[in-house]
């Protein structure tokens, strides 16, 4: 987008910022927002005069007070201006799956995103169309505290097992919010974060022992990811779990008659 686009937000008042995949949505009134992805990586910082900001940025906002805030890329990245009517069709997030931040992420949505659907379980929760907001950093604990193998058929998840991995998605990044993020990242004020190696539970353990059971923590390939697995605690059921269980009571009833299938 080129920066000249940018003019009409001169003298407009940003206001909340909410994060959404990748991306960090901005509020500018009156109809616009400001979309920004930091790539591969990035800082982006607010300073409260120039004088902390940094040599290279490519992009800087400037406020009235004087305040700026600056976005540099490690690699590559994407700020574009979007009306509140274009939103729905930007083509790079109109098709973004729920965040896992967001307030109506529940056991109960997480459920029905999962309804009816096929395949591994790890490689449906990155896709970032189904949830948006996990990554391979993150995908690795929630799987073992809810005791569920990377490669497990989703259509085989029982209610219980769907809580449990709600609530561990949650209790994960809650956790790295609150610390800032991983270490090699930072805030809006230039703190480091403090998410980490002691956080992990088999995240990057391999050849480790299982915190809970003492088994060695294992790296396996699973489709174009690593996934680090407790053999013991996370293991790979390969047949039903008796649709009896099954996680669509967690949902609405269906108004269809179809059956479930009982595999
Ligand atoms: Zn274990």
């Amino acid at each position: 987008m080129p920066p000249k686009r940018f003019r009409r937000i001169v003298s407009k008042t940003m206001r909340q910022t909410k994060a959404h995949g990748k991306w960090l949505f901005t509020e500018i009134e009156p109809e616009d927002n400001l979309l920004l992805n930091l790539g591969m990586g990035g800082d982006l910082l607010y300073h409260k005069d120039h004088s902390t900001a940094p040599e290279k940025y490519q992009f800087k906002l400037t406020f009235q007070d004087n305040s700026e805030l600056t976005a540099s890329f490690f690699w590559f990245g994407y700020i574009h201006l979007v009306s509140n009517k274009e939103l729905i069709k930007h083509k790079m997030t109109g098709k973004l799956g729920i965040s896992p931040t967001d307030e109506n992420f529940t056991a109960e949505k997480l459920a029905s995103i999962l309804s009816g659907r096929r395949g591994m379980l790890k490689s449906f929760l990155l896709d970032q169309k189904n949830i948006a907001g996990i990554g391979n950093v993150y995908i690795q604990d929630p799987l073992f505290r809810a005791k569920l193998h990377p490669l497990r058929k989703i259509q085989t998840l029982t209610e219980a097992e769907i809580k449990a991995l709600h609530l561990s998605i949650r209790e994960v990044l809650n956790e790295s919010i609150k610390l800032r993020g991983l270490k090699y990242e930072k805030d809006l004020y230039g703190r480091k974060g403090e998410y980490g190696p002691e956080q992990f539970m088999v995240a990057y353990k391999e050849g480790k022992p299982c915190p809970v059971c003492g088994k060695t923590i294992v790296k396996i390939k699973t489709g174009n990811t690593s996934s680090y697995v407790c053999p013991e605690c996370q293991q790979l059921k390969t047949s039903a779990l008796g649709p009896a269980h099954g996680y669509r009571q967690l949902i609405q009833p269906r108004t269809s008659g179809r059956a479930r299938p009982s595999d």
